[in-house]
């Protein structure tokens, strides 16, 4: 039986915090969530409303509204506080807002003697995970962002959809920054084992080709068309936060796409961008270098080069 107590501190109690919080509470992930805002008042309706379901959930969970000395025994403490994208308006353009709330987020939990992994949702979340990763002085290796977790799912969504198989055998990466320049890697794409462009017979290569280009594009736009529709996204990032958190806390060694600093992987160093990486108890267990074509090293490196701008221009 485990003696120690899985903790989870979520910084950052709006939509995404809470439909991270809620899918926690359904899943079982962890056994203390502690709520975490600059809206007290808001956090602490937030935990009495989860309490209340306590009663109908699967295991049961310690869940209270808090303060950053409480980060001091967590295990992960997860950052969903910010601005939420508003219609029209790039993930870039949240970047010099959100790094003043990160400022007053980061020093009260590294004070509190935290010495957990960070994971961080808010956007543009590259670039708000290196802020991270320099305000809190972390081995970069402990501190990770969400990255293209989400539009991975999305496209594995979208792939089985088109190919009539199961999204669980697709196995495809968005790769880059989770935003206007990502970019799937093609070459990299299997149905099971088979290349996915093989699919593509003789006589439908064209046709098959231009459906997975579209597919590409709906996934790099699926956040403004779901902002334009209901103002924000939250479930699907949720899930993926509750998804990397089960990957961490049962030292799984999944690979999924996080945001993680590169160091000289892909020919990047410095930045941290999407990319699949082995996540276990102790974060970032190495990223996993896929053998991109020419081409796709170039579109990685044109991501990278937009999020080193982004980064530097507050820097
Ligand atoms: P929201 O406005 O509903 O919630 C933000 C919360 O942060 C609010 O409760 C606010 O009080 C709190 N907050 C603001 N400043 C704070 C501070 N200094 N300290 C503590 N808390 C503070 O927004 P949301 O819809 O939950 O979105 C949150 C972030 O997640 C946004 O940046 C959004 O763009 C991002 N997001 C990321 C992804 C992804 O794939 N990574 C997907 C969807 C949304």
């Amino acid at each position: 039986m485990r003696a120690d107590k899985r903790k989870v501190v979520i910084v950052g109690t709006g939509m995404v915090g809470m439909s991270y919080a809620y899918c926690l509470l359904n899943q079982s992930v962890c056994d203390e969530l502690v709520l975490i805002d600059v809206n007290k008042k808001r956090a602490e309706g937030e935990a009495m409303d989860l309490n209340h379901g306590l009663a109908f959930a699967n295991s049961s969970m310690t869940i209270y509204a808090g303060e950053y000395d409480d980060c001091r025994d967590a295990d992960i403490v997860v950052i969903c506080a910010g601005v939420a994208q508003k219609q029209g308006e790039t993930r870039l353009d949240l970047l010099k807002r959100n790094a003043e709330v990160f400022r007053s987020i980061i020093e009260p939990v590294t004070s509190s003697g935290f010495n957990g992994l960070f994971l961080v949702a808010t956007n543009p979340v590259d670039i708000m995970t290196r802020i991270t990763c320099t305000l809190s002085g972390f081995n970069p290796r402990r501190v990770m962002g969400t990255g293209t977790a989400l539009d991975t799912a999305r496209l594995r969504y979208l792939l089985g959809d088109y190919l009539k198989a199961d999204p669980r055998n697709v196995h495809a990466y968005v790769m880059g920054e989770h935003g206007d320049s990502e970019f799937v890697p093609w070459s990299q794409a299997l149905l099971a084992t088979k290349p996915i462009l093989e699919l593509c017979g003789e006589n439908g290569e064209a046709v098959c080709r231009q459906r997975f280009d579209d597919i590409e594009e709906e996934v790099r736009t699926a956040a403004y068309k779901i902002i334009e529709a209901k103002n924000a996204t939250y479930y699907g990032i949720g899930m993926a936060l509750t998804r990397i958190t089960k990957a961490i806390l049962g030292d799984e060694h999944s690979v999924l796409t996080v945001s993680a600093m590169l160091r000289g992987e892909y020919g990047q160093m410095d930045v941290f961008a999407g990319v699949p990486c082995i996540i276990n108890q102790n974060g970032v267990q190495r990223v996993l270098p896929l053998s991109l074509t020419p081409e796709e090293l170039e579109k990685l490196g044109r991501s990278c080069d937009t999020l080193r701008e982004g980064y530097d221009g507050i820097f």
